[in-house]
């Protein structure tokens, strides 16, 4: 085993901390605040945020889209250089977190800021940034990744940068509740698949990595399970914090990693609009039956470990099925349907998603760069119908 582990991200984790980012961002500091399409005007969190700043210089840009667009984001930039901000302050989702990371990188570079996602540009400065969180899911209020659409083209694309991981990310999970029940939901899915993508690779005896993953996947289990108590604090908090730590770069040191399920779950966001999480549910479970053998060590720890299976010969098998139950449980479907591609032809679609992989050179993916295009082919025909 071999890592470099750093995070450098300051949590400042409970109710009511939103009125401490100022001791973080100083007054000196000129500040851009950043938000979605209005819900935090709607449950107090921007008048939170609004004290906090009392006697700063801020501006403020609304109207970042969730699977935030190019588009949009560049007049941020605009902005940004014209009045010389010194910090960006995100507040919403991991929609307004990502287009904050782009904008903090674009700004600092004079051409084109796509040449940042497609890593024709290496970033090698970006104005600071700090997160406060509003939708435990994407972990992105504590790391480097950041996933950006050109609706243009509709590609949807993601980088990495060490100089665009927030400087603090406020969680208090008071600001969750206002969330719609779906949007919780779809939060346990987006985190739950995180830790699979970093977890069920090659079996690498890595019992720090695989313990805590298998940790964090039973406490998403338990919050699904007992949704029931999600207007309490405790369950606030605990979703909270298990998003959190799922993709925080933790469990994901010195392991394999797959991504493989993001990458093809990306193209249909892009495609056809459908939400992160559940083009996570539609292409996952797929993946995972075609990807079996090479797992099958792995997903067996898991139903052992997370499910609490029994041993049996089909033990991975089983385990797929029980985590495809799982998001059928909380109600986000893991089929692509008809509906869902306003009546395109299932062979249309698959042409159409298989297209767009190629243009992207995702043609050897996985820990074992296994899923080429003729696996993705067998991948999306079974998980369209
Ligand atoms: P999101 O797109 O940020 O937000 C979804 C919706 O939730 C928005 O309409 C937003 O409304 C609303 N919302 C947010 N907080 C709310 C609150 N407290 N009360 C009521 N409504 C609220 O959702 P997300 O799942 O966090 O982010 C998804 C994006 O992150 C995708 O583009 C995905 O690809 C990306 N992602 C990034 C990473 C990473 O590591 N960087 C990892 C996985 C996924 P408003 O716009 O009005 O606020
Ligand atoms: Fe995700």
């Amino acid at each position: 085993m071999q890592f470099h582990y750093h995070n450098p991200t300051h949590i400042l984790f409970g109710q009511g901390q939103i009125a401490n980012i100022n001791r973080i961002i100083t007054p000196e500091q000129k500040v851009l605040v950043l938000y979605g399409g209005g819900s935090i005007k709607r449950n107090g969190v921007y008048d939170q945020v609004v004290a906090a700043l009392q006697g700063y210089q801020c501006l403020e840009f609304g109207g970042v889209e969730p699977n935030p667009t190019k588009e949009t984001l560049d007049k941020a930039v605009a902005l940004v250089k014209a009045e010389n901000i010194d910090f960006i302050l995100a507040v919403g989702g991991g929609s307004v977190i990502d287009g904050a990371k782009y904008i903090a990188a674009a700004a600092c570079y004079d051409g084109d800021g796509w040449d940042i996602v497609t890593g024709q540009h290496k970033i090698f400065a970006a104005i600071p940034l700090g997160a406060i969180l509003t939708l435990p899911a994407t972990g992105s209020e504590s790391n480097s990744g950041s996933v950006i659409t050109k609706a243009e083209t509709q590609d949807k694309l993601s980088f990495m940068s060490p100089y665009v991981q927030p400087v603090f990310a406020v969680m208090d999970p008071d600001t969750m509740k206002t969330l719609p029940e779906w949007q919780l939901k779809n939060g346990i899915v987006d985190a739950w698949v995180h830790i699979c993508e970093q977890y069920l690779t090659w079996p690498q005896g890595t019992m720090v990595q695989d313990g805590y993953a298998e940790s964090l996947l039973k406490n998403l289990l338990v919050l699904g399970n007992d949704f029931a108590d999600h207007d309490t604090n405790e369950w606030r908090s605990n979703l909270m914090y298990t998003a959190n730590q799922a993709l925080n770069g933790l469990i994901g040191s010195g392991v394999a990693h797959d991504w493989a399920t993001h990458a093809i779950g990306h193209e249909l966001t892009a495609l056809y609009g459908v939400n992160h999480a559940r083009s996570l549910a539609i292409i996952q479970p797929s993946l995972l039956r075609n990807q079996v053998d090479f797992k099958r060590a792995k997903l067996a720890q898991m139903g052992r470990n997370v499910f609490g299976l029994e041993a049996s010969d089909n033990l991975a098998e089983q385990t797929i099925d029980a985590i495809e139950a799982f998001y059928n449980s909380l109600g986000v479907a893991s089929i692509l349907t008809s509906e869902d591609r306003q009546g395109q032809a299932k062979d249309d679609a698959v042409t159409a998603l298989m297209t767009q992989l190629e243009k992207h050179g995702l043609n050897a993916m996985g820990e074992n760069q296994a899923i080429t295009p003729e696996e993705s082919r067998k991948i999306l025909m079974a998980a369209l119908s």
